[in-house]
């Protein structure tokens, strides 16, 4: 096809609002019942068949565990070596597509989220991972439209970008797949990250082997129903549901191993990187390692700062989708000046705070994601309690009788480098320490010194050289750092996601920089009248 194509220039897709009466809302609910009145019985997807390995594991709503929403076939070691053959044998006509083609699969996939899969796969994001009506949207709808539609016109845009060429000669960069495989290992918390890491790898004309969270595989599987239906052909995208070390031990040691595109726990992630480096000799090329991984994302608000707009960073940064956004804030540092008012206004308005099911849209928190968060979260609830310089002030309750529910709570802490000031532990869980109000500076210095992660964070101000001095000295404290707002909720196209040290590889999903791992350039450089001698003049006798 001859042409320059240009893809649709990307605008973020509008987010709906579910208010009473509305057609999305009819249809959102309707989805709900029709997931709630089955029992799935979700296979593997290897090179375009459904595998069955007749050993499942249950999926139930985390809100509602005696629920039965499913069952998915485990995979085993033989079904990761299938993934990986499978994929293998659709390269060499994945890659030599041409990138329109593929672009016009990603994009006919985004738009099939944007209407007719939007309510189903909202729905199973909110039955399978517990998010409200609203958080479902912006991850199961928006975010994950926005990754698709943007990354394809991030990939026009590095395509396009060519060297210069000097006379006589053409210089060409070609922006080739990696010469092998990309394993995407991917989390519960966003349905969008977990589409966004297979597909983003895929788009860049890779074949991949995709293993998403056992808690996420209800959404997973709709995502792949939807990759399937925008005509992502067989083999390209194999989704299995091996454990991590089953997997790990096939694909690390693959001579075919050619990236890993990551998004979880920071533990996870440099143990693999570790098995990566231990198998470097096994490989035909140099891996990509990819993760955004753990955050213990934090608000400093200044004494300048705006009372009621640090209260609603604080309940809206720290207990949205229960705390479990990578972003989400779990450790704040509060002037003295302005506690007394702080406090008041955050356990007032966490008496407001309805819980419960996400059917029952008028519930702002709903449960987390499994019993094993629960109990975590629940012995650091704990420990607080038993703490001399540790305080409960909102929750500090919970509830597993019905799902997994644990009561929004603040801990304030006198000591600034107390457990849960450091340590992530992904709920609805925020450590809060009062610092005097004159030591901003100092406290700034604490902040940056506290935790190893770096991935979001908010300082509140309204005084212009504290924001300054905030933004300076924590500029390596967060790969997304907000002036007077939470330190969550980053749109694709608008603050490009992740974060540095412990945080991750910053490579920035939903970026042009993260597509960019996915290839590896080649030059061509071609001489139009190749010289017929080998003499250069400088030889010549004057
Ligand atoms: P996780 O690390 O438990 O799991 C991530 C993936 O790794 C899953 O598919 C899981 O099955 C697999 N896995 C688990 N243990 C493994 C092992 N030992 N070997 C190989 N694979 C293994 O993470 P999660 O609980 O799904 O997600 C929450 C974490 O993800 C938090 O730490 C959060 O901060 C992080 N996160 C980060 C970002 C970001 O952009 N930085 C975004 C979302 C989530």
């Amino acid at each position: 096809m001859n042409g320059f194509f240009k893809v649709p220039v990307p605008v973020n897709e509008p987010v709906l609002n579910y208010a009473p009466g509305s057609a999305e809302r009819k249809a959102l609910k309707e989805a709900i019942e029709e997931a709630r009145s089955k029992v799935l019985d979700i296979p593997m997807y290897i090179g375009g068949a459904e595998i069955k390995s007749g050993n499942t594991m249950d999926l139930r709503p985390p809100h509602d565990h005696q629920h039965l929403l499913g069952k998915f076939h485990v995979s085993d070691a033989s079904h990761v070596t299938q993934a990986i053959d499978a994929a293998l044998a659709a390269k060499p006509k994945w890659e030599a597509l041409s990138w329109e083609q593929r672009a016009a699969i990603f994009l006919k996939a985004a738009e099939l989220i944007a209407g007719p899969y939007r309510a189903k796969l909202n729905a199973a994001t909110m039955v399978g991972q517990s998010k409200n009506a609203y958080q479902a949207e912006i991850d199961s709808a928006c975010e994950i439209i926005d990754f698709l539609r943007f990354n394809v016109y991030f990939m026009s845009q590095i395509y396009a970008e060519q060297p210069q060429s000097a006379k006589g000669i053409w210089n060409r960069i070609e922006y080739r797949p990696l010469e092998g495989f990309v394993y995407a290992l991917t989390p519960f918390n966003f349905t969008a990250i977990a589409g966004n890491l297979p597909a983003s790898a895929a788009m860049m004309g890779n074949v991949v082997v995709w293993k998403p969270s056992n808690t996420q595989v209800y959404s997973a599987n709709v995502l792949m129903e939807i990759f399937i239906e925008a005509g992502v052909p067989a083999g390209v995208i194999n989704l299995i549901y091996p454990s991590g070390p089953v997997a790990a031990e096939v694909i690390f040691s693959h001579p075919d191993f050619a990236g890993i595109h990551f998004t979880g726990s920071t533990a996870v992630f440099q143990s693999i990187w570790k098995t990566i480096g231990n198998n470097i000799h096994r490989y035909k090329t140099y891996p990509r390692i990819v993760g955004e991984t753990g955050g213990k994302d934090f608000i400093i608000a200044h004494k300048s700062a705006d009372v009621n707009a640090v209260v609603t960073a604080l309940l809206r940064g720290s207990f949205e989708y229960q705390g479990q956004k990578c972003s989400a804030a779990s450790r704040a540092y509060i002037p003295s000046n302005m506690w007394e008012e702080v406090k008041g206004k955050l356990v007032s308005e966490m008496k407001t705070f309805s819980i419960g099911p996400v059917e029952d849209f008028r519930n702002f928190v709903n449960a987390v994601i499994d019993e094993k968060s629960f109990d975590k979260l629940v012995n650091y609830i704990e420990g607080a309690k038993k703490d001399a310089s540790c305080e409960i002030i909102a929750g500090g309750t919970y509830d597993k009788s019905k799902g997994w529910f644990i009561d929004p709570t603040i801990i304030v802490t006198s000591n600034p480098k107390y457990t849960t000031m450091c340590e992530e532990l992904f709920g609805p869980v925020l450590t809060l320490y009062v610092y005097p109000e004159n030591d901003f500076e100092a406290t700034l210095d604490l902040l940056d010194s506290t935790s190893e992660y770096a991935l979001t964070g908010a300082v509140l101000s309204q005084d212009r050289y504290a924001i300054e001095l905030a933004t300076w000295k924590l500029r390596n404290s967060a790969g997304n750092f907000y002036i007077n707002d939470k330190p969550t909720g980053a749109v694709v196209g608008q603050q490009p996601f992740g974060g540095a040290r412990a945080s991750g590889t910053n490579d920035k999903a939903g970026a042009m920089i993260n597509l960019m791992r996915w290839v590896s350039l080649r030059t061509i450089k071609e001489t139009f009248v190749p010289p017929h001698r080998y003499e250069y003049d400088f030889m010549k006798e004057a």
